[in-house]
């Protein structure tokens, strides 16, 4: 690493990222893909180029095709966060880059996770059993997904090691249909039975929340026929429609009314709501939180950090080292034999890890939990205003209630012909996103296609709100022909 240089084409490149932000509302938010190939050479090059000549190319070659989820008018899927704070801490953590597996091979990186993940439970209020004080802690994943795949397979060697290895096929899992996709990858890497997968219909008449009554009858059904009821999943903020599953029901199912002797493994995933229960009006959406034995959330999708950054915490980090660790000789050392520190390669799939708690400190600091919660509630404000401009106008409807800051709504059907209002959904969705004004997304709710307006790009106003929903009244317009 070369010092002169580093503050050179580092300061070049920090006023190439600042000019993008200053300029993104010039470029279409949603790229056209397929097009990089014929610009870029076959094979790397021999011989070193300038920075110019490489931001150059990034300016007129890879810029086109970038779908720029730090727009403001970006409204699709979940929220991606960027800050100054988070940025910095990035930098600062990829300048270090220490790959702080053990206690050892970098201490602060292990110590600030863990004082960091405790800050954290404490502006979420989860119950202390989650903080590093005794069996509990927290740990940064990279995603959701390894978080669950995480805690699935702490849960799946814990029960097996007292019903033993044979039982693996008898294992079953439970959630909502509305869980994310990442459940089901996790059941798919821990060797869960497929047909061991149960995926509960969620209740459509309220936002589609898992029923407890369902819950237990499954587990009843699943305990009679010899089954082990292992895993359950409860939802904060579903990925379709933000749905809220009622934890303390469940937990009590899970924690309770199981009569097998190894009780239930539930989890709380909390990806993207999770943030906003950080503010005390939207803590209640959390609360049961106490039944269960993990619960994550991303703080890369709300609280201004950049990607990634995907918090979990777990009541018993035995449970997950049990299933994760591995000391080969070249990793010895004394202050890990002497169990005096966490070495985080034991809490994830991975060996090396990022200093990621860095950017979340940086975070937390420059920004503080204030600053934090009005960041949050202004874009569940911000939602509201487009709740309303939908629900005002005859041509549209939200389909479920609004919780955070994301709307779920679609153009009502004509002569109650669900079928082609599903297409015309579609057709508005690529309308819309065609002009390269604003970016949403879609999802199917009870077999309707539903628009997905979600609200948490950091330089999102009011202003861009309502110029969305004047760029989707037109485009309804002229499909509907009026
Ligand atoms: N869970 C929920 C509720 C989500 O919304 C998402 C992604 O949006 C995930 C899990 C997966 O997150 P990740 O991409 O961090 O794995």
């Amino acid at each position: 690493m070369d010092s002169e240089q580093l503050r050179e084409y580092g300061h070049r490149m920090v006023d190439f990222i600042a000019d993008y932000y200053k300029t993104i509302e010039t470029f279409p938010v949603r790229s056209q893909p397929g097009y990089l190939h014929n610009l870029l050479p076959d094979s790397a090059p021999d011989h070193p180029e300038t920075l110019e000549q490489v931001l150059d190319d990034v300016k007129v070659k890879i810029l086109p095709g970038v779908t720029h989820w730090q727009s403001p008018s970006f409204f699709a899927y979940y929220p991606s966060n960027s800050s100054v704070a988070g940025f910095l801490g990035e930098m600062l953590s990829t300048g270090l880059n220490v790959i702080g597996f053990s206690w050892v091979a970098s201490p602060a990186a292990t110590e600030l996770e863990i004082i960091v993940l405790d800050w954290l439970a404490k502006l979420l209020n989860l119950p202390e059993q989650f903080l590093s004080k005794g069996k509990g802690g927290g740990v940064i994943q990279g995603s959701a997904s390894e978080a669950i795949l995480v805690v699935m397979i702490a849960a799946r060697d814990k029960v097996l090691r007292t019903a033993g290895k044979n039982a693996l096929g008898k294992l079953v899992v439970y959630s909502s249909d509305q869980t994310h996709s990442a459940l089901q990858k996790a059941c798919q890497i821990a060797g869960i039975h497929p047909e061991n997968w149960r995926v509960l219909k969620a209740d459509t008449s309220t936002n589609y929340a898992l029923r407890p009554e369902l819950l237990q009858e499954a587990v009843s059904r699943d305990l009679e026929a010899g089954l082990i009821p292992f895993f359950l999943c409860g939802n904060v903020g579903t990925t379709s429609s933000t749905a809220v599953d009622p934890l303390a029901a469940l937990g009590k199912i899970a924690k309770v009314d199981t009569s097998f002797s190894n009780e239930m493994w539930f989890h709380v995933d909390a990806a993207y709501a999770g943030n906003a229960c950080i503010c005390p009006e939207y803590r209640q959406y959390i609360d049961g939180v106490e039944t269960a034995d993990s619960f994550n959330m991303n703080a890369y999708k709300g609280l201004l950090t950049n990607f990634d950054c995907s918090l979990l915490w777990v009541k018993d980090q035995y449970a997950v080292t049990e299933a994760f660790s591995a000391n080969p000789e070249y990793l010895k050392n004394k202050a890990s034999e002497a169990n005096l520190v966490v070495d985080y390669k034991d809490w994830q799939i991975a060996l090396s890890r990022r200093f990621r708690s860095l950017k979340l400190w940086m975070v937390l600091r420059l920004y503080g939990a204030e600053t934090l919660k009005s960041y949050i509630r202004n874009h569940i404000k911000l939602a509201k205003v487009f709740e309303q401009l939908v629900s005002q106008d005859p041509n549209f409807e939200v389909i479920t209630p609004r919780i955070f800051s994301l709307v779920c709504f679609r153009i009502v059907p004509i002569d109650n012909d669900e079928k082609k209002c599903n297409s015309r959904n579609l057709e508005l969705l690529e309308a819309v996103n065609s002009s390269g004004k604003l970016f949403i997304s879609h999802t199917a709710l009870s077999g309707k296609m539903v628009l997905r307006f979600s609200i948490g790009a950091p330089l999102t106003e009011q202003k861009h709100v309502k110029e969305a929903w004047k760029v989707i009244q037109e485009e309804a317009s002229y499909l509907l022909g009026k």
